[in-house]
């Protein structure tokens, strides 16, 4: 899967979320989150970020922004 990270933060664009093509963002408190479990790894959104935010999960020490990203993508 891939999630958002920390710079996301105070990011006001959205091209990631209109690129997805399962539509599997969602707005956090400060930033946007990708549910991990609806995240088909496609890859189409990580170029698409202007903060470089969105990571691959097979990235070292991803497990607290895997839990982040499904924390807020199921709070609402
Ligand atoms: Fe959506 Fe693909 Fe990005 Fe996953 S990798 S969030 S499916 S665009």
């Amino acid at each position: 899967t891939y999630v958002v990270t920390d710079n996301c933060i105070m990011c006001k664009y959205t091209d990631c979320v209109e690129v997805c093509p399962v539509d599997c963002f969602y707005e956090g408190e400060n930033t946007l989150v990708i549910h991990p479990d609806e995240c088909i790894d496609c890859g189409v959104c990580e170029p698409e970020c202007p903060a470089d935010a969105i990571r691959p999960d097979t990235e070292p020490a991803m497990e607290t922004w895997v839990e982040f990203n499904r924390k807020y993508s199921e709070i609402w």
